[in-house]
Order: structure tokens, then sequence, then C-alpha cells
């Protein structure tokens, strides 16, 4: 059985008092919910300060991002290291955005999934298929070319959870129906072990949550925007906590 996850990624919003806000509403709303684990990835400069808020409570939190690289001149960059120092549990590695606007590779993606392993850190490895390439057919090789390039740096897969985020659904409103997401889904779960954990994530809002989260494979999601409205976040926790309860 596999405890759902649902993680928010915060992108490059918030401010300290927003922050504030939104973590003590999320713990509020989270705080009598069995069977599901929660985190929330936010930006670096509110690492050490989320960090404080969040200990002892069941709400986990890690990052979005870091270097390849274990330290050195890298202007700019975050190595492991530093992220584990202060308690970080789950980095999101190889998110779309990183792919298409910030040029990141295959190959980078799968050395920062090393990084955060070997600092037994749990990487949350997105993997996804533009509208092109899922209107020419190539969905499967896509995404099976995205996680052959980590599996291949990485025999140890540990505790790593993977994301599948259709890049035409990151953001835009259109979410994968249930079966399109399912179908990637039992694609990928024959490449990984019967214990790894996989996310959907592409315009998950508390209203499509259920139906995502019943489907087999789908053991809870990635949330970008709905990840800033408490309630919404909270509402789309319960729907796995749910999800999780039925498929007992
Ligand atoms: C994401 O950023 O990983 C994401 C899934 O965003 P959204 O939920 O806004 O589509």
């Amino acid at each position: 059985m596999r405890i759902p996850l649902v993680a928010g990624n915060w992108k490059m919003h918030g401010n300290r008092a927003s922050n504030r806000a939104l973590l003590d509403a999320i713990l509020a709303g989270i705080a009598g919910l069995e069977g599901v684990e929660c985190a929330v990835c936010v930006p670096f400069p509110y690492l050490g300060e989320v960090a404080g808020r969040l200990a002892d409570t069941k709400l986990a939190w890690g990052a979005q991002n870091l270097s390849e690289h274990a330290q050195g001149a890298h202007t700019g960059e975050v190595s492991a290291a530093m992220l584990k120092e202060f308690g970080c549990r789950y980095v999101i590695v190889g998110h779309s955005e990183r792919r298409q606007l910030y040029g990141e590779t295959d190959a980078a993606a799968a050395a920062k999934f090393a990084a955060v392993l070997g600092q037994g850190m749990t990487p949350i490895l997105c993997l996804g298929e533009t509208l092109h390439e899922r209107e020419a057919g190539r969905t499967e090789e896509v995404v099976g070319r995205q996680l052959e390039a980590v599996l291949l740096l990485n025999r140890n897969f540990g505790n790593a959870v993977v994301a599948y985020e259709p890049v035409w659904a990151i953001g835009t409103g259109r979410t994968a129906t249930p079966e399109q997401a399912q179908e990637v889904h039992a694609f990928l779960r024959k490449r990984l072990a019967p214990g790894t954990r996989l996310l959907y994530g592409g315009s998950v809002k508390k209203d499509n949550a259920a139906a995502l989260f019943a489907m087999r494979d789908i053991d809870g999601g990635l949330i970008g925007g709905a990840s800033l409205v408490a309630a919404d976040f909270i509402g789309i926790v319960q729907a796995a906590a749910r999800a999780a309860q039925q498929k007992d």
C-alpha cells in the first residue's frame, strides 16, 4: 500500500507574510487528516523560515531545484548538502519549467536526482510530454526517455517520487483526464519498483482531484497554482486521503 503524497510547488510566489498565513491555514486544515502525507516546496530564501514554522508538524517541506555539483565556483547555485543541513526532505527535479525555460537536459536532471539521493533526501522527479509530442503519439517515448536517463545514472532509485506532469496541463487549466493520466502512470509503473509513489501534476484542483486520485496508479499530486490557496490545497489533500481509504 503506497501512502499518497500531495506536494505543493509554490514556484516563484509568496512573501514572508503571505507564507505565514498560508502555512497556518494549511496546518489547521490538515490537522485531523490521516493516511496522507503532504509537503510544500518553497523558494530558496524562505526555506529556513518555513523549516522553523513546520518543525514538529505533519507538513513536510522541500526545495524546487538544486545544483548537481557538490560545491565550488557555481555562482547562484545551491547544493544538496546546503539543503540537507537544515532539514530539507524533498527536492523537485526536472520540472518542465526548468527543462523548457532554463535548458535543463535529461542528463542534468539525472545528476540532480543523484545529488538529492546522495544526501538522503527524496527527489520528486518530474516527467512529461508537450502537446506537440502528445499529438504526435510520442508520449510514452518521451516520458520513457526522461525516466531512462535517470535510471541509467541511478541504479538505486531509493525512496524517490515520480510526478507525471504533461506540459500542456501545467498552469493552463487543462487537466489530463483521469484515464489519460492513468494510462501514462501504468506505463511508468512497469518500469519502477511497486512501492514507488507516482504523482500526477497539471492543473489539479479541489474539484477534479478525487477523480484523478481514484485511479489505481495515481498516488497523489504535485500541485502548482492550487497550492497557493489554503482551502484549495486542503481540499486536494482531503481528496487524496479519501481516495486512499477507498483503495484500501
Ligand atoms: C506544477 O507546477 O508542477 C503544476 C502542476 O502546476 P499547476 O498545478 O498550476 O498546473
